[in-house]
């Protein structure tokens, strides 16, 4: 960390990263940003910084317009050694970075099964479910002594929502056909469910989340959702659908699976790019939102009295 932080001063003159990008399977077959032609002497490679759940893995650290941007590709899964290992401790590891480089907005790719996304759509969440990894939050905060019991509501920064939804519509119209597999669709609104790791779902399960409402699903945002909230950061998640979830369309499945991660990486890059580039030319996190309040606003200071 302090070497970390020693090239923070030397190059970039700062104290902390205000912004992080997050890359998750939307972005995980292309190196970013190099793959956007970013000459490498930009581009800091760095791993296994140490936190009370293990070294972190493979991020960069990026010059973008002059000041530093965190990279940590594929959710932090790629161990300092190169190992794929995808997991939610993962999250952890990464976000205990977040906050020790003193990150205050942070955008998040993935991909998701659609429920009512198409093959191609983009959504940027609104909202999300995740019962299964709520022990692992708490964990995180005690163990970094946060308050347990931040609340929820209005997850995701209005603010970094209607970047990603304004880059995105922009992005795809203005190339359709370098932006392919992504349809041009961009649903504003919508529920992403979280379920455990390692085992996708089976067509009874998301026929039940159909009829709840919810619009994709995936594993990994539920986690990442609940530590930003414990930060207090400003949190955007663009998730663009690699598949209809099982059961849908008839249990189709299209064909090329990898051939789609490796189409869909560019232009996911270029949005997200433009977004960082964006928050850093306008001083990421400086505005006013619910995001740094909204979750400490049940403030139980004091509580329960000693005498109770
Ligand atoms: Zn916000």
């Amino acid at each position: 960390m302090d070497k970390l932080r020693q090239h923070l001063r030397a190059h970039f003159g700062v104290e902390r990263v205000e912004v992080a990008w997050i890359g998750g399977s939307a972005t995980w077959a292309a190196p970013v940003p190099e793959c956007l032609g970013l000459p490498a002497d930009h581009i800091l490679h760095f791993s296994g910084i140490e936190t009370p759940w293990g070294p972190v893995g493979r991020c960069r650290l990026v010059a973008v317009e002059g000041r530093p941007v965190l990279r940590i590709p594929v959710h932090g899964w790629l161990t300092p050694e190169g190992r794929f290992d995808p997991g939610p401790v993962a999250s952890m590891r990464a976000f205990y970075l977040l906050r020790e480089l003193g990150v205050r907005a942070v955008i998040i790719d993935a991909s998701v099964g659609g429920i009512t996304l198409a093959p191609g759509d983009i959504l940027v969440a609104s909202d999300f479910i995740d019962p299964h990894d709520k022990p692992l939050a708490l964990e995180f905060a005690r163990q970094l002594g946060l308050r347990p019991w931040v609340r929820l509501g209005e997850p995701y920064c209005p603010v970094l929502r209607s970047r990603l939804i304004s880059a995105a519509q922009r992005l795809l119209a203005a190339d359709p056909d370098g932006s392919r597999p992504l349809t041009g669709t961009v649903h504003t609104e919508g529920t992403y469910v979280t379920t455990p790791f390692g085992v996708f779902e089976t067509a009874a399960e998301i026929e039940q989340y159909r009829q709840a409402g919810w619009s994709v699903v995936g594993q990994s945002a539920g986690i990442e959702t609940m530590l930003a909230r414990h930060l207090g950061l400003h949190l955007g998640h663009i998730s663009v659908a690699a598949n209809w979830a099982e059961g849908l369309e008839g249990g189709r499945w299209h064909g090329d699976m990898a051939g789609f991660y490796r189409d869909c990486a560019l232009p996911m890059a270029r949005i997200g790019w433009e977004v960082v580039r964006s928050l850093v030319l306008e001083d990421a996190g400086t505005w006013t939102c619910s995001c740094e309040t909204i979750g400490v606003s049940t403030d139980l200071t004091g509580l329960p009295v000693p005498e109770a």
